[in-house]
């Protein structure tokens, strides 16, 4: 059995005080599910404060982002063992804003999965084509060579300890969500390169999320697919009784 996970990115949303709310509101309704992890991404300045509200309730933490270096002259960067020191034990590493918005390429995206694994961090590696490279045919090449990037630098152990989030950009804040199948198709061809890589062994084991406009009336249909296993969320994540149905969302 593979494990669920249902995530949170917030992205640059909740202050303080709503983020208090968030969880007082949350915990209130929350029972863990066996086979499920929830994880939540605030803000870096919050991340000590999520963990110190969450843990007591098994939920864990995750950065948004984070640089390869481990220190050194990069003005308004964290590293891995920063995030590591606030409690956090996740990190979105390759959200498509990160790589279209910021500039990130798959040579940096793949220096700072290593940098979060030699911490102790467990990366949620989040891959996922844009709508004209769908549209043209190309959403195979496109999660390959993303894949492949990091892949490549990685040994099994490793593998073991890395999530993969697949999110269309196209899908992602625009409130159109790929079908279940659209979603399936290639999450079997992630696990399939997954599987090329390390191994039958290691691919069945690993979490392979969906994102992108992931909301309470979708989640059953989405996680009903064999090969997804949990959601990395935004919008729907930020007000605790949505996040709360997608955590209890029913797979049939
Ligand atoms: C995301 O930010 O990873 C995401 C999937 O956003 P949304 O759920 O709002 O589409």
């Amino acid at each position: 059995m593979r494990e669920n996970i249902i995530a949170a990115n917030w992205k640059m949303n909740h202050r303080a005080s709503e983020l208090e709310q968030f969880f007082q509101q949350l915990l209130a309704g929350y029972k863990e599910r066996e086979g499920v992890s929830v994880i939540v991404a605030p803000t870096a300045p919050y991340l000590a404060r999520a963990v110190e509200l969450a843990s007591p309730a098994g939920i864990k933490i995750a950065a948004q982002n984070m640089h390869f270096e481990a220190s050194g002259a990069f003005t308004g960067e964290i590293s891995a063992s920063m995030v590591r020191d606030t409690g956090a034990r996740y990190v979105i590493l390759g959200h498509s804003e990160r790589r279209h918005v910021f500039g990130e390429n798959d040579e940096m995206i793949a220096r700072k999965v290593k940098a979060a694994l030699e911490n102790k961090l467990q990366p949620i590696f989040c891959i996922g084509e844009l709508l004209e490279q769908r549209e043209a045919g190309k959403t195979e090449s496109v999660v390959t060579t993303q894949l492949n990037a990091v892949l490549t630098t990685l040994n099994a152990e490793e593998m073991l300890d890395v999530v993969v989030a697949y999110e269309p950009v196209w899908a992602i804040g625009t409130g159109k969500t790929a079908t279940p199948a659209q979603a399936e198709e290639v999450h079997r061809l992630v696990r399939g390169i997954i599987r090329g890589h390390f191994g039958d062994e290691v691919a069945q084991r690993i979490t392979i999320q969906y994102g992108g406009s992931v909301k309470p009336d979708n989640v059953d249909e989405l996680m009903s697919a064999e090969n997804i296993d949990g959601a990395l969320v935004g919008g729907a994540s930020l007000k605790a009784e949505s996040f709360l149905r997608l955590i209890n969302f029913n797979a049939g």
